[in-house]
Formats: structure tokens, C-alpha cells, sequence
């Protein structure tokens, strides 16, 4: 007989989500991570030049990731994000023009209209035009408010189509909309269908006027949850094993066991949690009726993101982070504020970096070093010490239309259950789409 409940496999935010929320339910879980740490795409390395710790990626959490909050107070890491109050974002446009989005505490949709009426990057006709989404908008928190997955767009709309149907015009598409679809869906606008952004803005601009406000961990990446999450499951009589390559055997239409290498585990639920790109490798020899999920997720495309570290000689960003419209850095991060470090850390992300990730890393940092001294004057007379490109190739799935559909939490196979931010949760592939999964996971082993 197996010692364990449930093996979750998989040691990101679905795995540890559903690993933790089972726990908390009172069930025994071992958690198999294949690489030497745990975190996945949502993690941190030791720089071996410094031997620094440094994310793979800046992460932003929203305030209406309702269930990563749920899941970081579940295993005591919720007070490591800086949540700010109300939505505010500072801007520098492509003319060198900075400005400031703050949103006031009003009911949906006003605040975002009040603080778009407020802000001096648009003109009057800008402003009128902003107005122009709000039913859109209602009409979508009515739908998600009534519990309808579907929402009122063609599968093949892409973000900028359903944003210019609906009466944006291209200075909001080049200062709000093309900035919040590139970090909210790693895509561009052009590329990625309305549905997922959609969603997205609903819950941003819904009811609470603080799901918009912007959260930064104040620790790195696997300091944040991953390994509060381990110590959680571990101290409720589960383990986490890491270094640990895991592959699902099926027998008869059910999960029969699970292999490390040549060991053999036995649990009556397993979740997997690994990504799209990893389903393939996980089932050596499936049960014929995963067929076309695993045809489904071997097709399903990526889309990467690229960051630069940059180490400046003095401090040359005054807040922690700033929107950078209209360049191949979207958005940069100040990393001594969010941190508490001494030295000028920036983080300088391009989301849906196809058109540089496979540049060299010398022109990667050329670029980001030459769009931030156009933007910020205090970098000009700065000295770069030191930078480091991260690039994630598939950080997330991608939202073109036209990929395979995403599939449930239930599989065929009894025993059997699906998380992982591709999971289909309507999000687009974000932490918050990650721990959704695993929690829906973890409520379908304790329904079982
Ligand atoms: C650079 C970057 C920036 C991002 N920025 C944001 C952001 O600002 N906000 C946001 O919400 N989201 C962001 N995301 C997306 C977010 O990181 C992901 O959506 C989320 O981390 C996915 O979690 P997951 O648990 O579903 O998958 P993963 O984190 O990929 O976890 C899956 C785990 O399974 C493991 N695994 C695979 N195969 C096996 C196997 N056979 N056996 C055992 N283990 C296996 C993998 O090693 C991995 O650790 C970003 C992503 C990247 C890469």
C-alpha cells in the first residue's frame, strides 16, 4: 500500500498550490520535481559570476489574483508581496514624455475611466475615446459574474481587431492597452486572441477597485512560495523531492504507478502539473484515450520572454518600475526598491520577445542599454557595471488563434488529474492561471 494520498508532480505554482491545498485537507503528498530546485518558470538562480540571487524573470502579481493570494497566506508567504493600494503606473512614452496613470477608489468601471480622464499622456479625444470600452467591459463582468465561460468574441479576434471594434484609438492602444496585453498575455496584440485579455481586464477593472494594484515580491522568486510551500507540505507529513524526473504509467484506464529512473511510487491520485511542452515525456505509454490530449499539447505553441539585469554604477530609476511604451523593453523594475538592495539593479522585460530572443546576448543588453538612456537622462551619465540576459523561450503558451484548445482538470484516466497554467481556466499563462489549476486539481482528488 502506497504511504501517499496523491503525488503531484510538478514543483511550480500548480504543483506546490495543489500539493499545499491538499495538505491543508489533511492529505499525505509527495511532490516530484525534476530540475535540482523547485519553482519552474517562476523561480531563481545564483549568478556564478556574482553569486547573486537573480529571478528568471520579473514576476507582477495583480490584485485580483484571488486565488495566488489564497495560496500564498495558505503557506505564510503573503507578506512578502508589495501590493500597492490602487492601481498607478508611471510612463515614459516613445517621445521621451513621462506620466502618470493613478486610478481613484471608485466603483468599476469608473475608476479606470476617472484615472484615464486624469491622465496628461492623452488628449481629450484619447479620453473620450477610453470611454468607449466600458460597456465591453460590464458586458463581460456580467457574463463572468453570471458564471458563463464564454465570452461575446470570435475565437479568431485578435486583442488589437476586438480593441479598434470597440473604439480605441492608437495613442490608448500605444500607451495603455499594447503595455497591459504584453504583461498581462506575453503576446502581442496583434498575435493574441481578445478572449484571455478579456477575462483579464474584467477581473482587473471588476467590482473591487483594488484588483487592478500592482504586487512585486519583496524576495526572490523561490524564497517567495516555493520553499514555504515545501516546508508547509513537509511539516503535514508529505515530502518534496527535487532532482527528481517523473514519468505516469496507465493501466487499464487508470494511473497504475509512477517512476523516478528505476523506482517505482504508488498513490491512488497523481497530478501533473508539467507544462505543455513536458506531457509527451511525462506518459512514455499512455492509455490510448490521452491521444489527443497529448497531440493537443505537443502542438500548442510558446512565446518567450527575454529579461536584462543591469548593474549600474549609481542610482538612475526613482521608482521601482516604470512602463516603457512602444520599445522592445516594455517595462523596466528598480530592484534596489523592490529588494531593498544597495547597488542600481534594473530588470528590463520584453514580453513576447520573438523578434530578439534569438539574438546574441551582447545585442540583447546593446538594446536594452540604448532604450534606457534614451528614456531615463540619469543613465546617460551612469556606468554600466554589469549585465545578464534571461531568456525564457517558452514562458508561457501561446494565445494565437487558431491553437489546440486547452485542456480540463479531468482526464480519462481515472486517478489521473491535469494543472499547470494551460490548463483551462479562461486566464492567459500567469501564476494566477497556475495556482487556479492546482487548486481545481486538488479539489478533484478530495471530490474522488
Ligand atoms: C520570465 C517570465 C516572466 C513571467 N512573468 C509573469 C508575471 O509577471 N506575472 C504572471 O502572473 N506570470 C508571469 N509568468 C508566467 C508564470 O511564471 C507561469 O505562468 C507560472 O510560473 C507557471 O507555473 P506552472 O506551475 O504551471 O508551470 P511551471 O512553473 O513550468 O512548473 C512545472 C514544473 O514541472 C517540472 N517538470 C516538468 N516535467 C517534469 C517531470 N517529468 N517530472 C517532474 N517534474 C517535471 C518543471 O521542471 C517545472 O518545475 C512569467 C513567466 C516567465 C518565464
Amino acid at each position: 500500500m502506497s504511504s501517499y494520498d496523491a503525488i503531484v508532480i510538478g514543483g511550480g505554482f500548480a504543483g506546490l498550490s495543489a500539493a499545499s491545498a491538499l495538505s491543508e485537507a489533511g492529505a499525505r503528498v509527495l511532490v516530484l520535481e525534476a530540475r535540482p530546485g523547485l519553482g519552474g518558470r517562476a523561480t531563481a538562480f545564483t549568478d556564478p559570476a556574482t553569486g547573486e540571487v537573480v529571478d528568471n524573470g520579473q514576476h507582477v502579481l495583480l490584485g485580483c489574483y484571488r486565488e495566488t493570494f489564497r495560496f500564498l497566506r495558505r503557506v505564510g508567504a503573503d507578506g512578502d508581496v508589495t501590493l500597492q493600494r490602487r492601481l498607478a503606473v508611471e510612463m515614459i512614452d516613445a517621445r521621451g514624455r513621462r506620466s502618470r496613470l493613478k486610478c481613484p477608489a471608485l466603483p468599476a468601471p469608473w475608476h479606470l475611466l476617472t484615472g484615464l480622464l486624469g491622465w496628461e499622456a492623452l488628449g481629450i479625444r484619447d479620453r473620450l475615446a477610453a470611454l468607449r470600452i466600458a460597456p465591453a467591459l460590464r458586458a463581460a463582468q456580467a457574463r463572468l459574474a453570471r458564471g458563463e465561460a464564454g465570452l461575446d468574441v470570435a475565437p479568431d479576434e485578435t486583442v488589437e481587431q476586438w480593441l479598434a471594434a470597440h473604439g480605441q484609438n492608437a495613442r490608448l492602444r500605444e500607451m495603455l492597452w499594447e503595455p497591459l496585453a504584453l504583461a498581462a498575455l506575453n503576446q502581442s496584440p496583434r498575435e493574441a486572441a481578445a478572449g484571455s485579455f478579456i477575462r483579464v481586464l474584467a477581473e482587473m477593472f471588476g467590482r473591487d477597485p483594488d484588483a487592478a494594484a500592482i504586487g512585486l515580491p519583496a524576495v526572490p522568486l523561490d524564497r517567495l512560495y516555493a520553499e514555504p510551500a515545501r516546508r508547509f507540505v513537509e511539516a503535514r507529513g508529505g515530502a518534496v523531492r527535487t532532482g527528481a524526473p517523473a514519468r505516469v504509467h496507465t493501466m487499464n484506464g487508470r494511473v497504475s504507478h509512477v517512476t523516478v529512473r528505476e523506482e517505482r511510487l504508488e498513490a491512488p491520485h497523481v497530478i501533473t502539473s508539467v507544462p505543455w511542452f513536458a506531457l509527451e515525456d511525462l506518459l512514455p505509454d499512455p492509455d490510448p484515450s490521452l491521444a489527443g490530449l497529448i497531440r493537443d499539447a505537443t502542438r500548442l505553441g510558446s512565446s518567450p520572454i527575454v529579461t536584462v539585469n543591469m548593474w549600474f554604477d549609481r542610482p538612475v530609476l526613482d521608482v521601482p518600475f516604470l512602463g516603457l511604451p512602444g520599445r522592445a523593453m516594455q517595462w523596466v523594475f528598480e530592484k534596489r526598491f523592490v529588494f531593498g538592495e544597495q547597488a542600481s539593479h534594473l530588470s528590463l522585460v520584453s514580453s513576447g520577445a520573438e523578434d530578439i530572443v534569438a539574438r546574441s546576448n551582447d545585442e540583447i543588453a546593446a538594446l536594452a542599454v540604448e532604450e534606457i538612456r534614451a528614456a531615463l537622462p540619469e543613465a546617460r551619465q551612469a556606468a554600466l557595471t554589469r549585465a545578464k540576459v534571461v531568456r525564457e523561450k517558452r514562458a508561457t503558451f501561446s494565445l494565437k488563434p487558431g491553437e489546440p484548445p486547452r485542456p480540463g482538470t479531468r482526464t480519462p484516466v481515472a486517478g489521473l488529474h491535469l494543472a499547470g497554467d494551460w490548463i483551462d481556466t479562461g486566464l492567459p499563462g500567469t501564476i494566477e492561471s497556475a495556482v487556479v489549476s492546482g487548486h481545481a486539481a486538488a479539489a478533484a482528488v478530495e471530490s474522488a
